[in-house]
């Protein structure tokens, strides 16, 4: 397979791919309605495939897209691993296999990180006990600049602007503040939601059916537009770290990452890890965020601020799709490098997955 082919252009595309190669595979296919529709009026789904395994004892969890925008290197990773079949095949017989396709299908079809309701989903699980409130105490500081009411522009001097916010608050503040999630600006960059999504309510009532009676689930969540360009950690969330060893063993020290606020990781509230391990209470569930580096932080949140404004205040402005087009190469840039060197690393994170 050409690597480069396995990036779909858009949500539906890659849908349409995920959907036939997996069937064609012989996987149990189920679509789940978020009752959205795309831009073009299609219905928006997450598309779940399931090797067919009765009993696993361990299940391998490949999902794409939590971040919208972000999905279009975990979908061409799908698809890639449903196109070379003896990748997924090399698995021990025990071992099943689920594909989640597009986990915030409107972000990823309306190319936005967020979802329908603005919703960063990575701070949307909150664990039943905890409420949907409060904000990292910088962060009403830094709404202005992050949120403007406006239409976005092309000549403001954004660069200035954050560097001089950078000298007066530091780089850790910010790092600390801004993609944690927050629950008082509905309107703003990283905000966690007032309640459950849809997308954690499709995974609540099925994700146990998913795994089985696996005791132990290894998830893969792909995403990407944190880190160095080309290269890639595995973030492993606080609570586990009595994994970490086992990890760094099979996937290499050097990528591993325990979240945190060094490296590249940073410490959210909301993620789905913790969220998935209190679901699954009986079993070992291991989650890996799978982090491609794309420009430089400052950079994305330049597209990530541009378009949230064309999304709020501009939706007929005339930088609208400048701004969509600006987020998708922050999030997969066209450079065929990039694409071919970030897909095949992908894989082979999927193949140490599967081993073992
Ligand atoms: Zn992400």
């Amino acid at each position: 397979m050409n690597y480069l082919e396995a990036f779909s252009p858009n949500y539906a595309i890659a849908r349409e791919r995920f959907r036939a190669k997996s069937l064609a595979c012989g996987y149990d296919c189920t679509a789940y309605p978020i009752d959205q529709v795309s831009p073009t009026g299609e219905e928006l789904t997450i598309d779940v495939a399931i090797s067919v395994t009765s009993n696993p004892k361990r299940t391998i969890v490949i999902s794409s897209g939590l971040h919208g925008v972000e999905g279009f290197l975990g979908s061409a990773i799908q698809l890639a691993l449903l196109e070379q079949q003896q990748i997924l095949a090399s698995r021990s017989p025990d071992t099943r296999v689920v594909l989640i396709h597009a986990l915030n299908p409107y972000g990823f079809a309306w190319r936005r990180r967020w979802n329908e309701d603005n919703v960063d989903l990575n701070c949307n699980f909150l664990l039943p006990e905890e409420e949907f409130t409060d904000s990292p105490k910088n962060y009403s500081k830094f709404n202005a600049f992050l949120n403007p009411t406006s239409p976005p522009s092309k000549f403001e001097p954004y660069i200035l602007h954050a560097i001089w916010l950078i000298l007066k608050h530091s780089m850790t503040s910010l790092r600390n503040t801004l993609p944690v999630g927050q629950y008082d600006f509905p309107k703003g960059l990283f905000f966690g939601g007032n309640r459950p999504s849809k997308t954690q309510e499709i995974l609540a009532a099925n994700l146990p059916q998913w795994i089985g009676k696996a005791s132990e689930v290894l998830h893969i969540d792909f995403h990407t537009g944190l880190g160095k360009w080309g290269t890639y950690k595995l973030l492993l969330g606080l609570t586990q770290p009595t994994s970490s060893q086992r990890l760094a063993e099979r996937f290499g020290a050097d990528v591993v990452e325990i979240s945190s606020t060094e490296g590249v990781s940073y410490q959210i509230r909301g993620g789905l890890g913790t969220w998935c391990q209190n679901l699954l209470p009986e079993c070992r569930y291991n989650i890996l965020t799978a982090e491609f580096g794309t420009y430089l932080a400052i950079k994305v949140l330049q597209a990530l601020r541009a378009e949230n404004r064309a999304h709020h205040w501009g939706n007929s402005h005339q930088n609208y799709e400048w701004t969509k087009h600006q987020l998708v190469e922050c999030f997969t840039p066209a450079s065929h490098k990039w694409r071919a060197q970030s897909l095949v690393q992908g894989i082979e994170i999927c193949k140490q997955a599967l081993s073992g």
